[in-house]
């Protein structure tokens, strides 16, 4: 999962940036309006953690214009960081488009705690949990587990497969799971990708993600 962070505070976005690390998002972290817009256009994401009071450019303008350019842009989820806290403030920033508005000052586990809310209400699911046949994805205690077994995964694995379980019903190609995997600067080896499936593979089944030839790859279907 790729998450962009705007934010122009130099501490606090470095310690948002860090708590999400943590629960194995990719993360871009941009310090202006106009740098967030192009991300925006350049980038899929599937969250972003949106600061209102920004340099070049407003977030809530920002978040308007995201809005209004339809397509990607409509079904991303936002949720609005700022120190604006009266309740014009929020009302204003939820009619522009924010799913979610979090006041500063905040704790970093709500923040975490409500963008996980937000990208399993965008998967399509309301439960906190993700479940294919015996394999079930926990993103609040990070943990996989197989036939109620804990199974150990490393941090790009996790990534991936909660990538996987959050696209159920679709395939998705190597270059869609790269860039859920590996935010700016962390380019991937070229056949990384197969080698965490296949560690995957070894450690769930066989048939829990199938290759979709020429295509990418999807979960299969398991017992
Ligand atoms: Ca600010």
């Amino acid at each position: 999962m790729r998450i962009l962070l705007v934010e122009d505070d130099a501490l606090l976005g470095d310690g948002i940036r860090a708590g999400l690390r943590l629960d194995d998002y990719a993360v871009d972290w941009v310090r202006d309006g106009e740098m967030a817009r192009r991300a925006l256009i350049d980038q899929s994401y599937d969250a972003c953690v949106l600061d209102l009071g920004l340099p070049k450019r407003d977030g809530l303008t920002l978040l308007r214009e995201v809005r209004a350019r339809g397509g990607m842009g409509n079904a991303l989820p936002v949720l609005v960081l700022t120190a604006r806290d009266t309740s014009a403030d929020k009302v204003a920033g939820l009619d522009a488009g924010a799913d979610d508005y979090l006041t500063k000052p905040f704790d970093l586990p709500e923040l975490q705690a409500r963008l996980r809310a937000l990208l399993r209400r965008a998967g399509g699911t309301a439960s906190p949990v993700l479940v294919h046949g015996p394999v079930s994805l926990d993103p609040a205690a990070r943990r996989v587990t197989i036939k109620g077994e804990t199974v150990d995964l490393s941090a790009r694995e996790y990534a991936l497969l909660h990538d996987l379980m959050n696209h159920k019903t679709h395939i998705r190609t190597r270059t869609q799971l790269e860039e859920s995997l590996y935010a700016w600067g962390e380019e991937a080896e070229s056949n990384t990708i197969e080698v965490y499936i296949h560690h995957l593979r070894k450690k769930l089944g066989a048939g829990l993600i199938r290759t979709v030839r020429g295509l990418g790859y999807q979960l299969g279907e398991v017992d």
